[in-house]
């Protein structure tokens, strides 16, 4: 097609892959970035390529980290005997935002999803029961989105948790019903956290 830019195009059709970016957004942005001076650019690129290789899974939790445990689970501070079990890294980073929380986390790194084709073995549920036998925990608090797989999930880690004498609790609907923990403000979070029930 005239007046389209072949190299401009590959790196617009790249951007319009990443979440929230529409084919305009990345147009425009695509463009942007060509304008730029050659070091910004270099600086960017080194930014996200340097981002991508650095960070790995903390191999407790499975939150991001630089190092082998991520600063939560390497903070003796925060092994408080609650266990807080969430869908992925940024739910962590939601959570932490609210600054109420004070034990450490279990990302599951995905959830329940028969329609997907993911079961029990394919997201982190194995390696919460295999902590739950040797560390110090008191209570697990489910804090899985609030929608149809999140529920899904939480009531299953629930019934495999509770015979072994473990107190299991649910955050409470304060998140908007099939919303994303993400989304949600810290007071929001801070409610849902604080009118948690036992399951
Ligand atoms: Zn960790």
């Amino acid at each position: 097609m005239a007046g389209q830019i072949e190299p401009i195009q590959r790196m617009a059709a790249q951007l319009a892959r990443l979440p929230g970016i529409g084919q305009k957004t990345a147009q425009r942005l695509a463009y942007h970035i060509v304008s730029l001076p050659e070091d910004q650019v270099r600086e960017l690129s080194a930014a996200i390529w340097q981002g991508k290789k650095a960070v790995r899974f903390c191999k407790v939790c499975g939150n991001y980290t630089e190092d082998e445990l991520c600063p939560i689970c390497a903070s003796e501070e925060r092994h408080n005997g609650q266990i807080c079990v969430v869908r992925d890294p940024r739910d962590v980073a939601a959570l932490e935002r609210m600054q109420d929380y004070r034990g450490v986390y279990h990302v599951l790194g995905g959830t329940l999803s028969p329609m997907n084709g993911v079961g029990p073995n394919d997201i982190r549920i194995r390696e919460l029961l295999a902590r739950l036998s040797h560390e110090e925990v008191d209570e697990v608090i489910l804090a899985t989105n609030p929608d149809i797989e999140g529920e899904a999930t939480a009531t299953y880690i629930a019934r495999l948790i509770k015979p072994l004498g473990v107190r299991v609790t649910r955050i409470a609907h304060g998140v908007p019903v099939g919303s994303d923990l993400e989304y949600a403000d810290e007071v929001t979070l801070s409610k849902a956290l604080e009118g948690r029930r036992e399951v």
